[in-house]
């Protein structure tokens, strides 16, 4: 090399990496623990993930893994005995009829999620993304080099996609929709009905890979849910993410799964014995317990985060300039924040989604989440997995904080 080619720090960085976006949820998160960290009193509303810790059974689950040695490298796909316990879930719960050896267990949904769409999006193809939509969807699909075909939604349509829009996205081209019900970031559920409408546009489509994001199952206040892989018409090109983290309070365990067509499962596998092979043991173990124990311990959770969404509904709704629909599921508030754009604090100017995030954190001390993470500026989300007296002061914070604004 000659010695005058000076080298920048990000010259070392993929052009891959340097394409992507980071994690914006993550990094709210990782702000609201720096200004802890520094003394102040944030109330952090950015992360989504239960409060509660992980049920006892299934920790004492974990502690008898230790102690009976399951300390060796996992078969890349899972211990069968977890992934017998996943398939025993789907057919229970949902209907749905899948051989153990259809299913993959990853380090978290995330993984397997991302194991997907590595093993089935070539570059160029197009994913059917509607938003808003968790912010690593879009991520994910460009580091397969795939095209992110964003349909955007809004409060009035309860941030559903409607059959029309689906068919005015599909070309030659789309290869996979994503879908998540109950959603992050809008707590939307989508009824059998609408479904079923979906599938009527997709069922001409033999082509295109449908993956159901159902990590939210069980944080559903509707009282039904429909997976998206119980329709005949498109079973066998449906793949169901799910896991551990929000229904059992395990986030920090990291298992997820999906359930897969065998040649999408065998993809994933061999993709996932290269890069990070088989998840923790221990916490696949626990997973287990989790899977095969009382589901008690899902319903009492579910019923604190319904009587937490009222709360929060009830407060935000007062909020000037916000407008709030009423969350089905999952443990986030979207409200619509359009009316408070362009207003001023002293010289600061609230141009944008973000700069209200951001001056909710530096004013309120709440951390929350720009909708332009999701795809939807002009919203924030805020989760609501947190006591009633966060909420309580939170909501009492931002409100005082909008009514600043001039
Ligand atoms: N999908 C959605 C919609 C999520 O909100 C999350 C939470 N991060 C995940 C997938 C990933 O979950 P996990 O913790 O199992 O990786
Ligand atoms: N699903 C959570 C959220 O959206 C966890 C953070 C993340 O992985 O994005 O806040």
């Amino acid at each position: 090399m000659p010695e005058s080619i000076q080298y920048t720090d990000m010259d070392f960085i993929s052009k891959r990496v340097q394409n992507l976006a980071s994690s914006a949820t993550l990094a709210m998160s990782q702000k609201s623990s720096e200004l802890r960290a520094q003394g102040v009193d944030v109330i952090n509303l950015s992360v989504g993930e239960p409060d509660f810790p992980t049920p006892a059974h299934i920790k004492a689950a974990a502690c008898k893994a230790i102690d009976d040695n399951f300390s060796f490298y996992t078969p890349v796909p899972g211990y069968m005995s977890l992934r017998k316990a996943v398939a025993d879930k789907l057919s229970r719960e949902n209907g749905l009829s899948f051989a153990p050896e259809q299913i993959v267990v990853s380090t978290g949904a995330k993984q397997a999620l991302c194991n997907v769409i590595l093993s089935t999006v070539n570059p160029g193809d197009e994913v059917i993304i509607p938003t808003p939509a968790w912010v690593s969807y879009i991520e994910m699909v460009k580091l397969a080099e795939g095209h992110a075909v964003t349909v955007p939604t809004g409060i009035d349509a309860d941030f559903k996609v409607s059959p029309e829009q689906l068919r005015a996205a599909i070309t030659p081209r789309t290869r996979m929709i994503m879908l998540c019900s109950p959603s992050n970031p809008t707590g939307s559920v989508y009824t059998r009905d609408e479904l079923q409408a979906l599938i009527d546009v997709l069922a001409p489509h033999p082509e295109i890979i449908i993956l159901a994001d159902e990590i939210y199952e069980h944080i559903n206040y509707t009282g039904s849910f429909t997976s998206l892989g119980s329709f005949p018409e498109t079973a066998d090109r449906t793949v169901i993410i799910n896991g551990v983290s929000k229904a059992y309070a395990m986030t920090g365990w990291r298992i997820g799964y999906c359930a897969a067509p065998l040649a999408i499962a065998k993809a994933c596998t061999k993709l996932q014995g290269q890069y990070t092979s088989g998840a923790s043991s221990i916490a696949q173990k626990a997973a287990e317990a989790a899977y095969t124990g009382s589901q008690q311990c899902v319903a009492d959770m579910c019923a604190a985060f319904r009587r937490r969404r009222d709360l929060v509904v009830e407060l935000a709704s007062k909020i000037p300039g916000f407008r709030v629909n009423v969350p089905k599921g999952a443990f986030y508030l979207f409200p619509e924040v359009s009316a408070v754009l362009g207003k001023r604090f002293g010289d600061r100017v609230i141009a944008t989604s973000g700069d209200l995030a951001m001056y909710l954190l530096e004013e309120a001390h709440v951390a929350t989440v720009d909708g332009a993470a999701f795809g939807a500026p002009g919203y924030i989300r805020f989760s609501y997995a947190t006591s009633d007296d966060n909420l309580r002061e939170a909501m009492a914070r931002i409100d005082a904080a909008i009514r600043r604004l001039n």
